[in-house]
C-alpha cells in the first residue's frame, strides 16, 4: 500500500471506528447533561472522567487548579507532545429544553455544551488508547470553571503547563447557527475579551428645587454615557472594533429629590489586545475627569475579565489541514468571522501556541438558552478531528 493509500485507510478508519460505538459516548453526553455541576463544583463529571480514562490506560492526575484532571497517554518514543482541552462545568439555568435527559437539578443545566465538549474528547481519547497511530505524549485537559472565567488560569497556576509540558495546545466550542458537523477556523483573534467596570459618580444631594445648592450626579452620569460614545467613534481605529456598553445606570428615588450618586455598570469587548487597553484606559479617564469638571469625583472599580482568543498561525494552518484530510474541504466553514462572545481558553492560548475552533451545530436555540439542545450528531466527526490531530502532529 503507497503512503497516501495507507494515511488514507487510517483518516477513513478514525471516523468509522468512533461512529460505530458512537451510542456509547451519546449515551455518556446525555448522562453528563442530566447530571450538571456548576463551577468548582464538577466532582461527579470529574470523576466519571478520570475512571473512562483510566480504564483506557491513561494515567490520570486529578485536582488540578480545583476540579481539574489531565489524563496522559504516551506512545513510542516520539518526543512531541499535544495538549486538547474540554470543558466541564454548567450554568445556573432552569432547563427548559423539553428532553428526556434534561437536568435533574433545577436551577442547574449544560447549556452551553460542555457536556459534549467533554464527551467529544472522551471518545477522541478512547479511540487513541485502543487505535491510536503515533508516537509521542497526548495530554487531554478536562477543565473546570469556563463560565466564571476562572478555570483555565488556577490549572496555568497550577503548574498545568509545567507538569504536562505540550508543545501546542488546541480547544473547541459548539456553535448553534453554523452548520451541523462543520468545523470553522478563524486565523488571529476569534473571540472577544471582555472587561467589567464599576462607576459611582459621588455629588451633593439636596432639594430638587434648588439645584444650585448641590452637586448633581444625575446630569455627571449623562454627560458622562454620552462622553463614552466617543471612545469607539475616535479612540478605536476605523479598521479595528471594540465595544463599550452602559448597561445599568441607578441613581435617585424622587423627581423632586437629587441624590447624593449614582451608579453606572459597563461592560468593554474587543479583539485587538491594544483596542482592550485603550477602552480600558479612555473609561477611566473620562468618568474622573467628567465627575470633576461638573465637582463631583468619580469612584472606579475595574474587573478584569479575560483576554481575546488569538489563534496562532502555524497551528490553525495545521489544524485546518487536519479538518480538510479527514473531512474534506466541503467540511470547513469559509471565511468564518471571529466571535464576539468570551472564551478562558485565551488564557491557555497566552501560555502556549495553539488554537480554538468552532464546530457547527446547526440551526437551534442559542449557547446559553433555556431551551438549547446540543446536537449529538457533531460528536463523531469533531471526536474524529481531535483524534487525528493528536495521530498527525505525533507522526
Ligand atoms: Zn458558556
Ligand atoms: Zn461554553
Amino acid at each position: 500500500m503507497s503512503e497516501v493509500a495507507e494515511l488514507r485507510r487510517n483518516v477513513v478508519s478514525a471516523l468509522d471506528w468512533i461512529e460505530q460505538r458512537i451510542d456509547d459516548a451519546i449515551a455518556l453526553r446525555r448522562d453528563l447533561h442530566r447530571y450538571p455541576e456548576l463551577a468548582w463544583n464538577e466532582h461527579r463529571t470529574a470523576g466519571r472522567v478520570a475512571e473512562l480514562l483510566e480504564t483506557w490506560g491513561y494515567r490520570v492526575t486529578t485536582g488540578i487548579g480545583g476540579t481539574g484532571l489531565v489524563g496522559t497517554l504516551t506512545r513510542g518514543d516520539g518526543a512531541r507532545a499535544i495538549g486538547i482541552r474540554a470543558d466541564m462545568d454548567a450554568l445556573p439555568i432552569v432547563e427548559a429544553s423539553g428532553l428526556e435527559f434534561a437536568s435533574a437539578t433545577a436551577g442547574r443545566m449544560h447549556a452551553c455544551g460542555h457536556d459534549g465538549h467533554t464527551a467529544i474528547l472522551l471518545a477522541a481519547a478512547r479511540y487513541l488508547a485502543e487505535q491510536g497511530d503515533f508516537s509521542g505524549t497526548v495530554h487531554l485537559i478536562f477543565q473546570p470553571a469556563e463560565e466564571i472565567g476562572q478555570g483555565a488560569r488556577a490549572m496555568i497556576a497550577d503548574g498545568l503547563f509545567d507538569r504536562f509540558p505540550c508543545d501546542a495546545v488546541f480547544g473547541l466550542h459548539n456553535w448553534p447557527g453554523l452548520p451541523a458537523g462543520k468545523l470553522g477556523f478563524v486565523d488571529g483573534p476569534a473571540m472577544a475579551s471582555v472587561d467589567w467596570i464599576g462607576v459611582k459618580i459621588v455629588g451633593k444631594g439636596g432639594h430638587g428645587a434648588a439645584p444650585h445648592e448641590t452637586v448633581d450626579p444625575v446630569v455627571v452620569a449623562a454627560h458622562l454615557v454620552t462622553a463614552l460614545q466617543s471612545i469607539v467613534a475616535r479612540n478605536v481605529a476605523p479598521l479595528d472594533s471594540g465595544v463599550v456598553t452602559v448597561g445599568s445606570i441607578h441613581g435617585g428615588e424622587a423627581a423632586n429629590v437629587i441624590p447624593d450618586s449614582v451608579e453606572l455598570t459597563l461592560t468593554t469587548r474587543s479583539f485587538a489586545p491594544e483596542v482592550r487597553e485603550t477602552l480600558l484606559r479612555r473609561v477611566q479617564a473620562l468618568a474622573y475627569t467628567i465627575a470633576e469638571g461638573f465637582g463631583a469625583h468619580a469612584e472606579v472599580q475595574l474587573k478584569r475579565g479575560f483576554p481575546s482568543v488569538v489563534n496562532h498561525p502555524d497551528e490553525t494552518a495545521f489544524a485546518r489541514q487536519v479538518a480538510r484530510d479527514l473531512l474534506g474541504e466541503e467540511a470547513l466553514i469559509a471565511d468564518l468571522p471571529p466571535r464576539t462572545a468570551s472564551e478562558d481558553f485565551a488564557f491557555m492560548l497566552e501560555a502556549r501556541p495553539g488554537s480554538f475552533l468552532f464546530v457547527g451545530t446547526g440551526e437551534g436555540e442559542p449557547l446559553h438558552s433555556p431551551r438549547y439542545r446540543f446536537n449529538d450528531d457533531v460528536i463523531a466527526p469533531a471526536a474524529a478531528f481531535w483524534a487525528r490531530l493528536a495521530e498527525t502532529w505525533l507522526r
